[in-house]
């Protein structure tokens, strides 16, 4: 590794909420190595295979350089102004409800408070939604119920002191991999357990000690069910309850009429009694419990009321905010929480204020100067689209989020950004699902070069610091919304310098009339010079200037604790918090004989959202290099679906062919299809358009994880893969996804059979339209008896592309082929061996990549735990390396190790 020439940047992943901070390092030959910082109180140091991965992720390839109006590269002064006519003209035509922003959890802090700021106190509307609402939504909403303010009352810390870890729709050894090490270590030092509470199998659910996969829908018995058995078993803390609480009889009995008993909870759950019991004992007896709940709770049309289940339990047993007990929300985004506390949901104001409180209206009006606060809330997500496609928002400017693939029902988002009046999109990327339907695009600064504040899922503020200087034309967000808001004609409100300026307003805000009232106060830095903000250590909140009456922990006087509630002080009227009564969960649309299974969305290990970052870094795209779909044996059998092969799955909203992964894994009656493939990645534009749009009636979330299904096989005559220095059209093919190696690109895909088509003709055919070349240019080996077709096009001497098809899968891998696009001449023993099929440089296949730091795949994994007998995570490391960097693939390491 080269050394770096000068002092590391210390800066925060911005990847998932866990906030790992990272060092940024220029080396002698110019790029960066980038490493986890051992300083910082999220991660020691600790990196996922994501952020270990973010050096890669730094070119310029793809990237937005420069402002676009109507398709034309334009000028900032042209494209402000721009901007900002065409939204004042349908401002004064149709009011201000009639146009929208929609804001992002990559975005940083002083981004969002800008933007909301410019939407709710200037234009005068609160149509303004971020993708936050697809990520934690109910858990802010149960906060709310229970705490009276959006307040996660744990610490990181936690999880190291916890003596019982439960993890609740959180696949945590992926989603939240450094989080997950935390735990893990903490079961191997101290033997704390883990329990996992799922819908399906994950590697999560494989190192916990009690992996319970229950119903889809049913998270909420089973926490109703605990809280009759605590209270039959005497683990109530009664004395926190009397002091700190209210509700409770009301809430156990509704628990009681939703899961009256074990056997009630085991049925409804479709859970091994015995395993309920576990649970039971298990949860009851252990005073050190941290519950972590994730996307699995939230993205549900039930999502508040399930929050609410898990809260009461912890409320009712005093477990929150002790060291080693309370529950815990994981944040999905960087920024989610920083999104919350500028009030960047259109049901908040800004600095945890509402519109349900007319002081609050009237403060904010006040601090901003505002001359045209908005007065009631505006539209959440799914709805704010939907008054996209039915023409009552006119103009949508949609700032570093892809809405046309991650939101449900995603080809009606398309349908509404279609016939849209004015779509403005900022972004740092050229090309996304969402950028194809904007008038104006507006060229954003990247990850590396932005200045600002995150918070991660602890309630922890951390600078992001820039160590690149942005590209072209690119802008911070803050920026480029405070100058449109300029052109707006709010030139006084909006003169910030830098984010440095942004940041103490935020603060100040926080802060202002708060006495202790609002849980979110950070007045403690409203007055930190540009110096202090640039050299801001990691710091929770609250950090209040002065303690106040409703102080977290006013017997302290701690400003800045970092647990929250030990001793009540909850921001309710009454000062207690509220037990909520839960009924019955199920999901909107129940699987019927047209949709017979249910469909589950969520994420892998090693790509981010819709991958326009991960995407860029070879090493992340072996693990899980395309979309599929995991389905039952059973299932596969039932509807004809074969293992590898293309599978299309409908729903009543929209089809995608993905690929087939047949495993016991996945339960039966369900399936699951990762989030992260476009239409810019893959020929189907992932799973979105297949989600239905039922969204939570309290938070607004969407029913991600649970949508009625049909799934069919897809007949296919060649399946293979193509390598490539330039992208294909490839729509001619039934199948295909695309990821990036160093040297090109990699299509994997599938075709179908086409009447009269033999081999020899149509394949050749194919691939020279395909390669946009004559026939006669490519070097073709065929078997028309075994099924086989490659061909290769070599320009100069050079490998420009090569296809390798198969009728019987018998294909060679493709990782030896494409390190042959690294040569500027292939040299003789290449060029002879290219088609041979000993082309893939004569390795052994690694089979799917498990360790993506050292590149070491299933197979090898797999042969080396048998012929060398390896019994422990740390002999495959010895032998390896697997698992010895970021450790992201421990977990599947573990599995591999359990299996033999
Ligand atoms: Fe980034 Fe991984 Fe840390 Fe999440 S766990 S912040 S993705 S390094």
């Amino acid at each position: 590794m080269p050394k770096p020439v000068r002092e590391a940047v210390r800066t925060t992943c911005p990847y998932c909420g866990v906030g790992c901070g990272v060092r940024a390092s220029l080396n002698k030959d110019e790029s960066w190595t980038i490493d986890g910082d051992p300083d910082h109180p999220s991660n020691f140091g600790r990196l996922c295979s994501k952020g270990s991965a973010l050096g890669e992720t730094l070119g310029l390839e793809g990237r937005l350089l420069y402002p676009e109006v109507d398709g034309e590269r334009a000028s900032w002064k042209t494209a402000l102004e721009t901007t900002a006519n065409r939204l004042g003209a349908i401002i004064e035509r149709h009011g201000p409800d009639s146009v929208a922003f929609y804001l992002s959890g990559q975005l940083l802090t002083e981004d969002y408070y800008v933007a909301n700021k410019l939407m709710k106190g200037f234009i005068g509307s609160a149509n303004v939604d971020t993708n936050s609402r697809l990520c934690m939504a109910s858990s802010v909403a149960g906060h709310k119920r229970a705490f009276g303010a959006d307040a996660v009352p744990a610490c990181y810390e936690d999880l190291d002191a916890a003596d019982l870890v439960v993890l609740v729709g959180s696949n945590a050894a992926w989603c939240h991999p450094v989080l997950f090490r935390r735990m893990m270590t903490n079961k191997e030092t101290r033997g704390a357990r883990i329990v996992t509470v799922d819908t399906r199998a994950t590697v999560t659910g494989a190192a916990a000690d009690l992996a319970l996969t229950i119903a889809p829908g049913s998270d909420a018995v089973l926490f109703n069910g605990l809280l009759v058995h605590l209270a039959e078993a005497g683990a109530f803390d009664t004395a926190f309850i009397d002091s700190h609480c209210e509700g409770l009889e009301k809430t156990v009995s509704a628990a009681r009429a939703d899961a009256p008993t074990p056997e009630t909870v085991a049925r409804k759950c479709r859970l091994p009694i015995a395993d309920v019991h576990r649970f039971y004992d298990l949860f009851a007896r252990t005073a050190r419990t941290v519950t972590c709940y994730s996307q699995g709770v939230n993205q549900s049309a039930t999502g508040t009321d399930k929050v609410n289940a898990i809260l009461n339990c912890h409320l009712a047993t005093g477990r929150i905010g002790k060291a080693g007990a309370g529950p815990l929300s994981l944040t999905g985004q960087p920024n989610a929480m920083g999104g919350r506390e500028v009030g960047g949901l259109a049901n908040q104001l800004a600095a945890h204020m509402g519109f349900d409180d007319p002081a609050d209206i009237e403060r904010v009006a006040w601090f901003w100067h505002a001359p045209r606060i908005a007065g009631k809330e505006g539209l959440k997500a799914v709805d704010l689209f939907r008054a996209v496609t039915d023409g009552r928002i006119k103009a949508v400017w949609i700032m570093a989020t892809n809405p046309a693939v991650s939101l449900p029902d995603a080809s009606a988002v398309k349908a509404g950004l279609e016939k849209c009046e004015l779509v403005i999109v900022s972004d740092c990327v050229a090309a996304t699902d969402t950028l194809a339907y904007a008038h104006i695009k507006l060229p954003a600064a990247a990850w590396g070069e932005k200045d600002g504040s995150v918070t991660n899922s602890e309630r922890r503020i951390s600078r992001q610091r820039a160590f690149l200087p942005p590209p072209g034309d690119a802008k911070p967000d803050w920026w480029i919304v405070s100058q449109v808001a300029k052109w707006l004609g709010f030139k006084n409100a909006f003169d910030y310098g830098s984010a440095a300026d942004v940041f103490r307003e935020h603060a100040a805000l926080s802060a202002f009339e708060n006495d202790g009232r609002r849980a979110f106060d950070i007045g403690a830095l409203a007055a930190l010079s540009n110096a202090e903000y640039d050299a801001l250590a990691p710091v929770q909140w609250p950090a209040r200037a002065a303690p106040g009456p409703h102080s977290p922990a006013p017997e302290t006087g701690a400003r800045n604790p970092a647990r929250l509630f030990e001793t009540g002080g909850f921001f309710t009227p009454s000062g207690r918090a509220r037990f909520v009564p839960v009924t019955a969960c199920a999901p909107v649309h129940a699987v019927s004989d047209a949709y017979p299974l249910a469909l589950n969305t969520g994420r892998v290990r090693d790509q981010w959202h819709t991958m326009t970052r991960t995407g860029k870094s070879p090493t992340l795209s072996r693990h899980c290099p395309e979309p599929t779909v995991a389905i039952h044996p059973a299932d596969a059998a039932r509807f004809g679906i074969e293992d590898t092969a293309p599978a299309r799955l409908e729903t009543a909203w929209g089809a995608a062919v993905v690929r087939a992964h047949v495993t016991a894994e996945q339960p039966a009656g369900t399936v699951f299809v990762p989030i992260h493939w476009s239409h810019e990645t893959s020929l189907s534009g992932g799973v979105g358009p297949l989600v239905n749009p039922a969204t939570d009636p309290i938070s607004g979330q969407p029913e991600s994880k649970h949508t009625p299904v049909w799934i069919r096989a897809v007949k296919t005559a060649y399946r293979g893969f193509c390598l490539t220095r330039a992208p294909l059209d490839l729509s001619a093919s039934v199948y295909w996804a695309v990821t990036r190696e160093h040297a090109c690109l990699s299509y994997l895909l599938a075709l179908k059979s086409q009447d009269g088509c033999t081999l020899t003709r149509c394949l050749t055919r194919w691939a020279s339209d395909t390669f946009r070349c004559a026939p006669n240019d490519l070097i073709e080996y065929k078997d028309t008896a075994l099924g086989l077709y490659r061909a290769a096009l070599i320009t100069r001497g050079r490998l420009d592309a090569c296809v390798f098809l198969s009728a019987t899968e018998a294909l060679p891998t493709f990782q030896g082929l494409a390190a042959l696009f690294g040569q500027s001449a292939l040299d003789a023993a290449s060029r002879k061996a290219l088609l041979s099929g000993a082309a893939d440089t004569g390795q052994a296949d690694p089979g799917r990549i498990v360790c993506s730091c050292f590149a070491v795949g299933v197979n090898r994994l797999n042969e080396a735990i048998a012929r060398r007998s390896l019994k422990s995570t740390e002999d495959v490391g010895a032998l390896l390396q697997a698992g010895t960097n970021c450790g992201s693939c421990l977990p599947e390491i573990r599995a591999l190790l359990a299996d033999a």
